[in-house]
């Protein structure tokens, strides 16, 4: 049995800047603020590290009530701009996909620092939301090592302990925090250099493999072999 956790942006899709837009458009309108926020990092991290940032930056006070419009906000914006900008689904990943979802010895998921609506958004836009059975989201938690063990505690819960024992659970990502989270919860990692950062830069956080883009699909789908037959 194979857990196949991915990553969403960078990935899976590049969207154009859509998210990024959506955050900038909707603190105009609903903080009234804008600047330029470039230091503030969003690659590999959760929505909710990001959205605490921007509030400290702004001195916007961290309330429910402005997380909740936060939120909001960002979502309503983000299926307009989705549509706006030239996003695609990277190379080999429809491919991918399709073919591990053919298998019952492969279980996938997603491991996002995204909002849950977000992702799903995103993930709807590109048809791309039907393959995945469950998710961990970055709803909750800063810390993307911590949403990396919401995903294995969904795992344990999908699985029988037997079966989980001769598992093995792999992330899919494109930054260092899915590499570091990966290693959080004990699990392969597969990383893929079609986001902001560099193959050298992936290289260095010591991935087990790394790809500069997943166009071939046969190397990736050669790491999931079904079981073999103990007969
Ligand atoms: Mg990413």
């Amino acid at each position: 049995m194979h857990i196949c956790l991915f990553d969403i942006d960078g990935t899976l899709i590049d969207t154009g800047g859509a998210g990024q837009r959506s955050i900038l458009h909707m603190l105009e309108e609903e903080f009234q603020v804008s600047a330029p926020v470039e230091g503030i990092p969003t690659a590999g991290r959760t929505d909710h590290a990001i959205m605490t940032d921007l509030f400290k930056y702004f001195e916007i006070p961290n309330t429910s009530e402005n997380r909740k419009r936060f939120e909001t906000g960002y979502l309503n914006l983000l299926a307009e701009k989705l549509k706006e900008k030239q996003g695609r689904v990277l190379p080999g990943i429809k491919s991918i996909l399709e073919a591990l979802s053919q298998h019952a010895h492969v279980d996938l998921g997603l491991l996002t620092g995204n909002f849950e609506h977000g992702a799903r958004q995103k993930l709807e836009h590109y048809d791309l939301d039907h393959f995945f059975e469950f998710g961990a989201y970055g709803d909750h938690h800063s810390d993307r090592n911590d949403v990396a063990h919401v995903a294995l505690n969904q795992i344990q819960e999908r699985h029988a302990p037997e079966l989980l024992e001769a598992a093995s659970i792999w992330v899919i990502g494109d930054t260092p925090s899915d590499i570091h989270c990966a290693r959080a919860i004990g699990a392969n990692v597969i990383a893929v250099a079609t986001g902001v950062y560099s193959l050298e830069e992936l290289r260095d956080c010591e991935p087990d493999y790394l790809f500069a883009h997943l166009e071939e699909i046969e190397p990736v789908l050669s790491l999931f072999p079904p079981p073999e037959n103990k007969n």
